[in-house]
């Protein structure tokens, strides 16, 4: 057994000897199977919160709505969550009422594809009742039970079958798939937030490429923000050799690929309901993207850009126009021997200015800095207090 089960045994025994039953399940117990990195440790148990909170010292309550408690063993988190089944789904959403029960077979029954329904015991012997190790085998995504009505309950299961297909490079079974096509209106229901959730890990996937155009084979691309009018921009991406891009770098790329203007690329991301942050740094890329078709990176263009967007927006760049993809060696070596990389190294504050012209603040003192900055940036003065008093002093008499 994996070491990452080995360590987390000792749970498993700790509800055991409580008098109820536990197995690890979900998605590390599939990518063990397959032979990938496993992420989370995931736990099912009879004990409900209540019990499971009785029994381990240290605990979090993190969805006890749902079942789950986060357990603190040996300095690492773990989600213990009770066996449920899930009667109930109202809007073709996650289930209304949660109800927790005794029996693991009912549980992993409720989940969504056969290779995620795997339990495994202390022993690591495999409690697969859904037939989850053969669809590994045949490397297929097949839903537990009709597709029609597994997609029917919840929606994002459609997201999650075509993220798998990105992830783990598995077919989507055929019956899964004809659901796929005739349910994806169902999608509207769903928030926002977790289709992205599901988006964003089909846009990193090794097989992303095929599950784009799986995205707009099925028609499921119309249910996505922003994306209805444009099936045939995504399968156009199919041209390109996109492996290997970042998370953000595959959202320039698309925005891309889209063809939008700069405000459309803006509501676009809005409408994903992305946080602030991520929604400014993509657009700041894919405005550095545009600006490189016009030009190459200068000192000036790179220092703004900073080292991060500027390798991004032309390992983008090198996409899109079909290039050999350079290591971006040289344009770090022009940035590695840029005098300042960021305006705080600039040695020159608003309190200088002020005491050498002897004048009160105003905005000439940003314009006098931004002046400054690029002239440093330029090498036409060193980046030293001195330096640069001589030169606007001298500058000023002009
Ligand atoms: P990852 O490795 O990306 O986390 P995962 O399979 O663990 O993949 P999670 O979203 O963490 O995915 O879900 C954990 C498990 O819960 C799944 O393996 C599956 O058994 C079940 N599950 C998650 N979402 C759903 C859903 N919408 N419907 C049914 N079962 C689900
Ligand atoms: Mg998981």
């Amino acid at each position: 057994m994996n070491i990452a089960f080995q360590r987390a045994v000792p749970i498993l025994e700790k509800l055991e000897d409580n008098g109820f039953e536990a197995y690890f399940v979900g998605g590390a117990v599939r990518d063990a199977i397959i032979g990938r990195d496993i992420s989370d440790v995931d736990i099912a148990t009879s004990a409900t919160p209540d019990e499971v909170k009785k029994i381990f010292l240290k605990t979090v309550d993190v969805g006890i709505e749902h079942g789950t408690v986060l357990v603190l063993f040996q300095g690492e988190p773990y989600e213990v969550t009770t066996f449920r089944a899930e009667s109930q789904y109202v809007d073709f959403r996650r289930p209304a009422e949660v109800k927790f029960i005794r029996n693991l077979k009912e549980d992993l029954q409720r989940r969504d594809f056969t290779m995620n329904s795997i339990a495994l015991d202390k022993h690591g012997v495999a409690i697969d009742p859904f037939s989850g190790m053969e669809a590994i085998k045949l490397k297929q995504i097949v839903t537990v039970g009709k597709a029609d009505e597994r997609f029917t309950e919840d929606a994002l299961r459609m997201m999650r079958a075509l993220r798998f297909h990105s992830q783990l490079n598995f077919d989507i079974e055929r019956n899964t798939y004809e659901a796929l096509k005739h349910n994806g209106h169902l999608l509207q229901h769903i928030a926002v937030e977790r289709k992205l959730v599901e988006f964003n890990k089909l846009l990193v996937g090794n097989n992303r490429k095929q599950a784009l155009q799986h995205l707009v084979d099925t028609g499921l691309y119309i249910y996505l923000p922003g994306l209805a009018a444009k099936g045939k921009h995504i399968s156009a991406l199919e041209e390109y050799d996109y492996a290997g891009l970042t998370l953000e770098e595959m959202w320039a790329f698309i925005l891309y690929g889209l063809k939008l203007t700069e405000p459309e690329r803006k509501i676009i991301l809005k409408s994903w309901r992305m946080p602030a942050k991520t929604i400014k740094y993509i657009l700041s890329l894919s405005e550095w993207l545009h600006d490189r078709f016009t030009a190459h990176f200068n000192k000036q263009s790179l220092y703004q850009a900073g080292k991060q967007k500027a390798l991004s927006a032309n390992r983008i760049y090198e996409i899109i126009t079909k290039q050999e993809r350079s290591s971006g060696e040289a344009l770090m070596e022009q940035y590695h021997h840029l005098p300042i990389k960021d305006r705080s190294e600039l040695q020159l504050t608003g309190d200088d200015l002020m005491d050498w012209f002897n004048k009160p603040a105003g905005p000439w003192i940003k314009a006098c800095i931004e002046e400054v900055e690029e002239a440093v940036v330029y090498s036409k003065v060193k980046n030293t207090k001195d330096s640069i008093r001589e030169w606007l002093l001298r500058c000023n008499q002009n």
